[in-house]
């Protein structure tokens, strides 16, 4: 069968993924980020945003593609919310979770109530079967495009998965929920090789996917800093160290080992999600870390010669003024080499989206409007402490940033599109919470 992936914008590796298995399966696969799809092909869109439930371009794929008789599948991250996908883009089915194993069954049985791990819409009812069990780990080389080295993600042509699940409890973040909280490690035979293809198909850089790089090969939540270490010189005998990058880590799995490794066969950046600089804000995320800790674990990075990326959401529901002075007190101490600034975003399924359809509108800090200095912006509470953080962080890096008017309206406007991004995606919710 002729199959197309849609991924909007990037090819990301779950789209990859699932191209390598369904190719293997015997069908012709085309994948594309543009979101076209030729007559007669089946159209499985691989969407990792719930704002792609919203893109009118999507929409208009899914629908005009349904029209003219062809067949839809909706997979990817917003599958953890199937009866959301079902009625805002109406695609024949969603394969939700973990889809490399569903997906193979779908194109091949269509929709059927036996078929575990899928959703759809039976006369006017949605129905979910049961969940499928996790996907083997072990799994074919993914379907590589040729033109992946065009891609830069961070710098990146690619982020490779090395293992599923997080330790962590994270409220905003889907991996738990999408993955479980146990590890499970890929062989690092078939990573190698795995990597090997993507430098033969162009790659310029790859890095390790997910917020736990470091827990590759952990069992029982012990650590196995030995098998990280061999990952990355692996990857760096294949690469070349200056076109690894291992960024993702929490700061409270590092060891020195790690460090150096990261150090030797890396661009030599660590990415930290810190989020606050306030301990009742990380308590309040489920974050599993202290600002103590991330003290200790930037300068830890720092006595082995990393650069250290840091990024902060603002905004989180119940965040207060002080809250947020103390993120922007860690950030003038910590002098990190990078900031990304983010609103705080209900993902659909994560126990942030609870709280958000819990809290009234007046208390939701992306709705409340700022009335501090930037209020002849006109401003939501979270769009004011994202811009102003953003130029708050270019004051307090070792190469200070000039913030130009360029510079001063882009932060704005990037500002504003996460706040209205964020406003769509409660909305989006709280319609589907009351229904
Ligand atoms: S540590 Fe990272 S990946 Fe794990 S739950 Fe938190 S944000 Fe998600």
């Amino acid at each position: 069968m002729d199959v197309t992936i849609f991924s909007p914008g990037i090819y990301t590796y779950g789209a990859m993924l699932i191209g390598g298995v369904l190719r293997d399966a015997g069908h012709r696969v085309n994948l594309t980020r543009a979101p076209e799809v030729p007559a007669g092909s089946l159209l499985l869109a691989s969407l990792y945003s719930t704002q792609h439930l919203l893109d009118p371009a999507v929409r208009d794929l899914v629908r005009s593609h349904r029209e003219s008789g062809g067949t839809v599948y909706v997979g990817g991250p917003v599958s953890a919310a199937p009866e959301i996908v079902l009625g805002e883009l109406e695609p024949d089915a969603v394969v939700v979770g973990e889809g490399e194993e569903t997906v193979v069954r779908l194109v091949a049985e269509g929709v059927s109530n036996a078929l575990p791990g899928i959703a759809y819409i039976d006369g006017d009812h949605p129905v979910v079967t049961p969940p499928a069990p996790p996907a083997s780990i072990d799994r074919a080389l993914p379907l590589i495009p040729e033109d992946i080295g065009s891609q830069s993600i961070r710098g990146a042509s690619a982020y490779i998965e090395t293992h599923r699940g997080c330790i962590g409890g994270c409220t905003f973040c889907q991996v738990p929920r999408f993955f479980g909280r146990k590890i499970r490690s890929r062989p690092l035979d078939s990573i190698i090789e795995e990597v090997k293809a993507f430098a033969a198909a162009g790659a310029t850089r790859l890095s390790v996917s997910g917020g736990t790089g470091s827990l590759y090969a952990s069992s029982d939540g012990e650590m196995n800093p030995e098998a990280f270490v061999t990952l990355l010189r692996g990857m760096a005998e294949v690469m070349g160290p200056r076109n690894v990058s291992s960024p993702d880590i929490r700061v409270d799995c590092i060891t020195d080992e790690i460090l150096d490794a990261i150090r030797r066969y890396t661009i030599g950046w660590v990415f930290f999600g810190i989020e606050s600089g306030s301990d009742r804000v990380l308590r309040m995320m489920g974050k599993g870390a202290t600002t103590r800790e991330v003290r200790e674990a930037v300068d830890r990075c720092r006595e082995h010669n990393l650069k250290v990326a840091g990024s902060f959401i603002v905004g989180y529901p119940g965040e207060t003024g002080k809250d947020y002075q103390a993120t922007k007190d860690l950030i003038a101490d910590l002098y990190l080499d990078d900031v990304f600034v983010s609103s705080a975003e209900p993902i659909p399924g994560t126990p942030l989206a609870g709280l958000v359809v819990k809290t009234p509108r007046e208390k939701n800090p992306a709705f409340i409007p700022h009335m501090g200095e930037y209020r002849p912006l006109d401003l939501t509470e979270s769009e004011a402490r994202c811009f102003d953080l953003m130029m708050h962080a270019d004051m307090y890096r070792p190469q200070m940033r000039l913030v130009t008017d360029e510079v001063y309206s882009a932060y704005l406007a990037e500002a504003r599109k996460q706040g209205q991004d964020i406003r769509a995606a409660t909305d989006l919710i709280l319609r589907y919470s009351r229904s």
